[in-house]
């Protein structure tokens, strides 16, 4: 028999995740979704997304990266197939940001391998790399890329054999967290719980983190080299630039993707309901923050300019909000540049709490990064 029923809107990385992990531990679980599963809107459809060790001033989440690769090798266990490149991540400084230091200190906590590349090696290293103005260069060895379509692709198959029942196209347009009931498509539905993880679509269903988090329309592009560096680009690793008032991250064609580079200056503004349409307003700091990072960017062709919506938090903090809402509901949103990579650890921590392994105050604290190494050993969810 079921340990009890749960309701999750949202079919991205999070409700996707949140939903795995409540199915593993034998609960009954129903995912709604507004649009096709997966659906190409979500935030978590993409050719790939990057994970890594290296987190700034964010140091907590840092710690979590273990964690969250060991949840990521779990679930391809689970699906049946493998979809993360292993690579490098090879980030340039192009000024004194307060990046380095607190990195450095969690990479050596971690043991995760990490050294200086001679600013002298860069140019013949990475001859697509602009080197004026660099100021230092670090190559870290744990990281990679996932492939985000096919994760929630498959995950959707296995889910869906496991008896986790999906409602496409139910949209849910009101939630009553005391009665843990929602309503789609003009029907109710009933469950002992409710997670909503609708991604940049949360502050519709909910007031409880208007106050925190924002939508955030983001331009990528997706792009072909120049022909003489096709071969050196896809060989090379994760590509990180980062100066004070621009910088940029490049995903490398891998296993059937294309180039991608995007940059991490949110715009917080938008609506996810909104035209997706790439204006030249969209793209035009992306592509001044292309130039300064490589060498004849106008060389590259653009095959496509994407418009997708991060949720990000109103401050600065980048911090995930995941918090209890009335007596039956959990409203999860990730936050900025890291949903994707803690998704199903967070998706995991969410699932613990429900089934009474964690308190809420405490998961609260450990999904937004607030418990240190020691904290993390003794709070590891027991699923
Ligand atoms: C350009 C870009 C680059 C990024 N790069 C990285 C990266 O390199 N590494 C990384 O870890 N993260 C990255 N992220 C962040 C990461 O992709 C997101 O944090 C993560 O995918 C969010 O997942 P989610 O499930 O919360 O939201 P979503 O994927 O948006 O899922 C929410 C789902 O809820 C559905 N929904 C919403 N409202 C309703 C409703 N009322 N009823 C029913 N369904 C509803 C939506 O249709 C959607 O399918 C990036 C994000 C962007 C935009």
């Amino acid at each position: 028999m079921a340990r009890g029923s749960v309701i999750v809107v949202g079919a991205g990385i999070a409700g996707l995740s949140t939903a795995w992990a409540l199915n593993r531990r034998g609960f009954d679980v129903s995912v709604f979704e507004q649009g096709p599963i997966p659906n190409p809107r979500a935030t978590s459809h993409d050719e790939h997304r990057i994970t890594r060790y290296a987190y700034g001033a964010l140091e907590g989440y840092a710690y979590l990266m273990p964690q969250a690769f060991a949840m990521y090798e779990r679930m391809f266990a689970d699906i049946g197939a493998d979809h993360f490149a292993r690579s490098k991540v090879v980030y340039f400084l192009r000024e004194e940001i307060s990046w380095h230091e607190p990195t450095i200190r969690a990479l050596t906590r971690l043991g995760a391998g990490f050294r200086d590349i001679p600013l002298a090696e860069v140019a013949q290293r990475f001859p697509m790399v602009r080197t004026d103005g660099l100021t230092r260069a670090v190559e870290t060895d744990d990281g990679g890329m996932l492939f985000p379509i096919r994760i929630l692709t498959d995950l959707t198959v296995t889910l869906g054999a496991r008896g986790v029942r999906f409602f496409a196209d139910s949209r849910v347009s009101e939630v009553d967290p005391e009665a843990g009931k929602v309503v789609a498509n003009g029907r109710e539905h009933r469950a002992d719980h409710v997670v909503i993880a609708a991604g940049a679509w949360v502050n519709k269903l909910t007031p409880l983190l208007a106050d925190v988090v924002v939508p955030s329309r983001q331009a990528v592009m997706y792009l072909a080299p120049p022909p003489e560096l096709a071969r050196l680009w896809s060989e090379v690793p994760v590509l990180i630039d980062m100066g004070l008032r621009s910088g940029t991250y490049t995903l490398p064609p891998r296993r059937g993707t294309r180039l991608k580079i995007g940059d991490h200056v949110f715009t917080r503004s938008g609506d996810a309901d909104g035209d997706r349409l790439a204006t030249g307003a969209d793209v035009e700091r992306l592509e001044s923050a292309a130039r300064l990072a490589y060498r004849d960017f106008d060389r590259y062709q653009v095959l496509e300019r994407k418009i997708c919506f991060y949720t990000v938090t109103r401050d600065d903090s980048e911090r995930f909000a995941v918090r209890p809402w009335g007596a039956k509901a959990w409203v999860v949103s990730a936050c900025s540049g890291h949903g994707f990579k803690l998704g199903p650890l967070i998706g995991d921590g969410v699932a613990a709490a429900i089934a009474g392994e964690r308190s809420a105050e405490e998961t609260s604290r450990w999904a937004a990064g607030q418990l240190d190494l020691a904290e993390l050993g003794a709070a590891e969810p027991a699923a």
